[in-house]
């Protein structure tokens, strides 16, 4: 068996404890491109799921962001390195559906499908500081409060006075339940990964080795984009 069918058997056994072992837990939700998903994304979950006392963080690459057009690159392959990066934790887990998902992934899409699908469960959604100034941009967003929690990732530059303004603008106008999280700061981005890649310099150490090894074998972010 390769790295990725045991990758996939590994996280097919996960989802399916979770579907049967799924009261009153609290599991946060990273959703992203993840293209690539790198040790910034890994980390921040580590620290969230220990500070917020959640039990799993469950993973959903998105499939065709509402707001953005897609890279170059098969989604097969963005999935297949979330579910290596997370096999050898037993509380991280991965969802495909946004991936085959034709249509555009709203939030409120994904999480009034899980709330319908594990009842019990209390979701955090997790997103970055920046994109708690667009969050009242999302589809049906007041809905997205009353679906989940949210927890927003900090990092210095955004904590300037709009973002505080709206952070409490949200929790008083829509009553929503947000939490700050200050992970520790890694200064790595998707975004630097693929320059990098295509202008030949190391992204060593930024993803795991079987990572990078992927990105090597499938001849990934090779063109400019
Ligand atoms: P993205 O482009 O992958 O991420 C945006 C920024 O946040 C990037 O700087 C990224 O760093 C960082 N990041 C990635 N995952 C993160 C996470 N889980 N927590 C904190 N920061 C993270 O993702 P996106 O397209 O903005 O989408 C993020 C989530 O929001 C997805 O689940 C998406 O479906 C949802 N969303 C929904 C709507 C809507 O419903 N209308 C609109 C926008 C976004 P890297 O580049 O290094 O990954």
């Amino acid at each position: 068996m390769n790295l990725v069918e045991e990758a996939i058997k590994i996280n097919n056994k996960k989802v399916d404890y979770f579907d049967k072992n799924n009261d009153y837990l609290k599991v946060g939700i990273m959703g992203g491109t993840f293209n690539p998903i790198h040790i910034g994304h890994l980390s921040m979950a580590e620290h969230i799921k220990y500070n917020f006392n959640l039990d799993k963080i469950i993973f959903i690459p998105t499939g065709n962001p509402p707001h953005k057009k897609l890279y170059n690159i098969e989604n097969r392959h963005r999935y297949e390195m979330v579910l290596i990066s997370i096999m050898d934790n037993k509380d991280f887990l991965a969802f495909d559906f946004e991936l085959k998902n034709d249509k555009y992934s709203y939030t409120v899409d994904t999480l009034s499908y899980l709330k319908g699908r594990y009842k019990n469960i209390e979701f955090y959604f997790i997103v970055g500081a920046d994109t708690v100034l667009e969050l009242e941009t999302w589809k049906d967003f007041k809905k997205n409060f009353y679906l989940s929690k949210f927890i927003v990732s900090e990092r210095p530059g955004i904590k300037n006075d709009f973002y505080e303004y709206k952070l409490k603008e949200l929790k008083e106008k829509y009553n929503a339940d947000i939490f700050k999280a200050n992970p520790p700061l890694l200064d790595i981005s998707s975004t630097r990964i693929r320059e990098n890649i295509n202008l030949g310099k190391s992204i060593k150490y930024s993803v795991l080795k079987d990572i990078e090894n992927y990105i090597i074998k499938n001849n990934l972010y090779r063109e400019v984009l």
